[in-house]
């Protein structure tokens, strides 16, 4: 469809469907979902950003008012919402039946665009997949009115201080007990996004032998025996990244996720949409970062003309612009694939790809913060001020290349992947 020009006319400010151009994947329900969403945002969040990066905290009281303006069931869902919350509110009166991956795409588009908000979701959106795809519906009925409500906060618990990349090798166990009743957990996770605030730690752990088969995936609550400690990160506190030890931490056996032996498959299912959730930070944060330094090049004298007078310069912004919108069709184009292969088939085929296209996001991101950076001057170096944006930026890029599946590491299962679907693809024609 094709819809009315939104928000900045500057060049790559907004996506393209955005400015007014044709697109075959956005319907009225995601136009009315972006307006709402921004709205909400520029009420309640855009004021407050500045504060919360001084104190170093968002204020955890807007967390309540995201559970009643309909924020935490999409972001809990990812793709698709279940009918059965249909009476939780959803922002912009969406029905869960409507609910598609491209409103799961726009509704993070905007949530980041608005600042600090975007790092007080990160555990929900990685730790809450688990518990809807692969719990029991009696643990589902515990747990989830608690997290929907915004009363409890869920974090995901998988990179250990010694197994980070290397899921398959971590050592934190889960031990039932005699009775079979309890698990009894000891380890260490490291990094733990939202961890210091969290109620429950969605956690790989090890419940059998050496390997994936060993692993399991079991909901930790904060209970005796778990304690938390902040661990400071390049990007700042807003996320509170978090060192977690559990010793001897007695979990009821019946907050196992699925089943025994399970862990490892249910998390590389969920890292698949955790880096497409990254992609679609990288494109919010280059937009706005191209945004503050064109605003910045159009009005900005050196040698006395305005930056964008200089051909150089212009060649800067054309370089942004091109790599932008090729990542947001490539973009555009898995979660459409998504919406048309079952789960099983998507995880099959669009694994490989969703990692290299997590480390194209990385490195577009890269190369436009450090551009804008240097078309700031000063300013870009600048926490305060017209520059600001972009600095904090700059400084968010590594949370983007190494969290969720390090670049080399992307890279390699990407190979891996496409030769494995290749493999698979020849067969089949054998067969015909
Ligand atoms: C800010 C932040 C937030 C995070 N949030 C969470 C979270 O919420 N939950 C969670 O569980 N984890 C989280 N993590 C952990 C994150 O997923 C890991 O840091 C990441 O997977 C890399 O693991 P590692 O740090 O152990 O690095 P390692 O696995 O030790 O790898 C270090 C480097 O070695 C190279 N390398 C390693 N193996 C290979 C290979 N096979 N091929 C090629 N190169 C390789 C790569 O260059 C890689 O970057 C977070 C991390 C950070 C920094």
């Amino acid at each position: 469809m094709t819809s009315k020009p939104y928000g900045s006319t500057l060049p790559w400010s907004e996506p393209t469907w955005y400015t007014g151009r044709p697109s075959p994947y956005y319907k009225e329900s995601h136009i009315k979902l972006r307006d709402a969403v921004r709205k909400w945002c520029e009420e309640n969040i855009t004021p407050k950003t500045e504060g919360w990066v001084e104190q170093g905290r968002v204020d955890p009281a807007i967390y309540l008012e995201c559970a009643k303006a309909g924020l935490l069931v999409p972001i809990a869902s990812g793709k698709s919402i279940p009918k059965e919350w249909s009476h939780y509110p959803i922002i912009g009166g969406i029905k869960p039946e409507e609910w598609d991956g491209f409103h799961d795409f726009v509704l993070w588009d905007e949530l980041v665009r608005s600042g600090g908000i975007a790092s007080l979701f990160v555990g929900l959106t990685v730790g809450a997949p688990p518990l809807l795809r692969f719990a029991s519906k009696q643990l589902q009925d515990k747990i989830f009115p608690e997290i929907l409500s915004g009363e409890k906060r869920i974090c995901l618990a998988v990179t250990e201080p010694a197994a980070g990349s290397d899921v398959r090798n971590l050592t934190t166990t889960a031990e039932k007990t005699a009775d079979g009743k309890h698990y009894i957990v000891n380890g260490e996770k490291k990094w733990i996004t939202n961890g210091m605030f969290s109620d429950y730690f969605m956690t790989a752990v090890r419940t059998g032998g050496l390997g994936a088969e060993g692993i399991s995936m079991l909901l930790i609550p904060r209970s005796e025996g778990v304690r938390t400690r902040p661990v400071p990160v390049i990007a700042g506190p807003l996320s509170s990244t978090t060192y977690v030890i559990f010793e001897d931490v007695k979990v009821p056996a019946e907050y196992l996720i699925g089943s025994e032996g399970n862990g490892f498959a249910q998390t590389m299912v969920n890292f698949n949409h955790e880096r497409l959730w990254i992609v679609f930070q990288a494109l919010r944060g280059c937009r706005t970062a191209i945004h503050d330094a064109m605003q910045w090049a159009l009005k900005r004298e050196a040698f006395g003309k305005t930056l964008i007078e200089q051909p150089v310069v212009r060649y800067k912004f054309g370089n942004m612009g091109r790599q932008i919108d090729a990542l947001q069709a490539w973009t555009e184009q898995i979660v459409y694939e998504l919406e048309h292969l079952s789960d099983k088939e998507a995880a099959r085929k669009l694994g490989g790809t969703t990692a290299l296209m997590k480390v194209e996001a990385g490195l577009v991101s890269k190369y436009v913060a450090e551009e804008c950076l240097k078309i700031m001057g000063g300013l870009g170096l600048t926490k305060t001020g017209q520059g600001s944006r972009i600095e904090a930026f700059y400084r968010s890029v590594p949370g983007l290349v190494v969290p969720g599946g390090s670049e080399d590491v992307m890279i390699d299962l990407g190979v891996r992947e496409a030769l494995k679907i290749s493999r698979q693809a020849e067969k089949a024609k054998s067969k015909l």
